[in-house]
């Protein structure tokens, strides 16, 4: 507060600050709850996983391309095998119940160990 500052202009000056107090913290929180930051930090859809990889959503492009199901048993095409038993998969957590790992098509993402798609190839 200044020297020149009146009564008036303390006061308006003491509410506009806490109203800013108030409101910042409010706003941040906001953001960042709704945030892929918040929802990293959450775990994504596995908490115990850390949520560090997104699963591959099979209505992605990449996936339909590849015919990928998060079950091979819904893939006709599959003969027995899936994700787990291909040379593209690496093993890494359980999601949602079900064991997932990296897939070689899709960096970044993973794939349950149940799914399947055509790229399947021969673990060596
Ligand atoms: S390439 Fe292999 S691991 Fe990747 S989605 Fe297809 S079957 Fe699964």
């Amino acid at each position: 507060m200044n020297n020149n500052m009146n009564r008036r202009g303390f006061f308006s000056f003491v509410a506009k600050t806490a109203g800013i107090a108030v409101v910042a913290p409010t706003v941040l929180t906001a953001v960042f709850s709704n945030s892929a930051f918040a929802q990293k930090k959450r775990g994504g859809d596995n908490p115990a996983a850390g949520g560090a990889m997104p699963m591959v959503d099979p209505n992605d492009a990449v996936a339909k391309a590849v015919k990928y199901v998060e079950d091979a048993k819904n893939a006709p095409d599959a003969k027995g095998n899936h994700c787990a038993n291909c040379g593209f998969y690496v093993k890494k957590e359980t999601r949602n119940g079900k064991e997932a790992g990296t897939c070689t098509i899709f960096a970044g993402k993973l794939v349950y160990g149940p799914g399947w798609c055509a790229s399947w190839n021969k673990k060596a």
